[in-house]
């Protein structure tokens, strides 16, 4: 009996992981023809001063609906765009649309926000990124100051020596760069000040817990010192809950970003959020 249980687990196993498979193949087809489709959108999230709740930028998230596979999640389909280097193309797409977006807010009569979006190691190693970025900058009509790109800590973690040149290329063109989901890596720090960055945005992780663990609060106390000592504004992730913008202010810490503020939103929406966003700033 113990011999079918285990035949039947076999089977189980089996029966999922071949799933799992034709899932991936299923998605690697689809991202390979999701430019082309027009199957990609980006979603933009407000970020926040956090002394006066004005917007200060706006984060782009990459959405992707399949015909066939519906709304995959970003953390679903990245990380086989990366695998299969379609991040390269995808993430071109991506550039592209965050200052067609930006135009469009710009010819609406919108004040200038900074943007900014998500960028893979595979991208910063891409010879051709300097040049895609000036195009699409170039092609729109958008300064290049307004662009911000955001990598995360563990593209700086291993070999952060073969991202120095393209990242001073970046600065070089004018762009921003903040560092995503700090916090999180287990790096030294010593790299930090030796890349030119502008912002330390402080993982989800430590908000969710800051006002229950005494280790997340020290932690986030530590990033947000750790960054003004590195001239650089600190941005606080994930907020959802008004205890936290007041505990996050009240430690110093520059922005906020969370769903408190506001989701992700499509890009048409953003400027009447930012009229009920205003007006709301007004009456209180
Ligand atoms: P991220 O850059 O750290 O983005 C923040 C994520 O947290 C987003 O998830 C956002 O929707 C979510 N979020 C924002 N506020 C809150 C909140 O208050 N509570 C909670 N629980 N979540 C919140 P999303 O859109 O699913 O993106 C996940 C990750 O996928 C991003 O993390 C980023 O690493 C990656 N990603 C998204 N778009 C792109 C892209 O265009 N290119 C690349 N390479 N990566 C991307
Ligand atoms: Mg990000
Ligand atoms: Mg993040
Ligand atoms: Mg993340």
């Amino acid at each position: 009996q113990a011999k079918a249980a285990g035949r039947n687990l076999v089977k189980f196993f089996s029966a999922e992981m071949a799933e799992r498979a034709r899932l991936r193949l299923a998605m690697e087809a689809g991202l390979r023809t999701c430019v082309a489709q027009r199957e990609l959108a980006l979603a933009f999230q407000p970020c926040v001063d956090a002394a006066h709740g004005a917007i200060v930028g706006v984060e782009g998230l990459l959405r992707w609906t399949s015909p066939t596979l519906g709304a995959i999640p970003p953390g679903q389909f990245i990380p086989i765009a990366e695998d299969t280097r379609l991040i390269i193309p995808i993430g071109a797409w991506v550039i592209d649309e965050a200052c067609r977006q930006m135009a469009a807010w710009r010819d609406q009569g919108l004040p200038a926000l900074r943007t900014s979006i998500n960028l893979s190691a595979i991208q910063l190693r891409d010879p051709g990124l300097i040049d895609t970025l000036r195009a699409c900058l170039n092609a729109h009509g958008i300064a290049p100051e307004l662009l911000e790109l955001e990598i995360t800590e563990t593209v700086l973690m291993s070999n952060a020596e073969n991202y120095l040149d393209v990242i001073r290329d970046i600065r070089k063109l004018g762009v921003k760069l903040s560092l995503d989901d700090f916090g999180t890596g287990y790096s030294s720090l010593s790299y930090l000040n030796r890349f030119p960055l502008d912002r330390l945005k402080i993982d989800q992780a430590f908000v969710r817990g800051m006002l229950d663990s005494a280790t997340d609060l020290a932690v986030v106390k530590a990033i947000i010192e750790l960054g003004h000592e590195l001239g650089l504004r600190v941005v606080a992730e994930g907020v959802e809950r008004e205890e936290e913008a007041q505990a996050l202010c009240s430690i110093g810490c520059d922005e906020l970003q969370g769903y408190l503020f506001g989701r992700p939103m499509p890009g048409a929406q953003l400027p009447q959020w930012c009229e009920d966003a205003g007006r709301l700033a007004a009456e209180t």
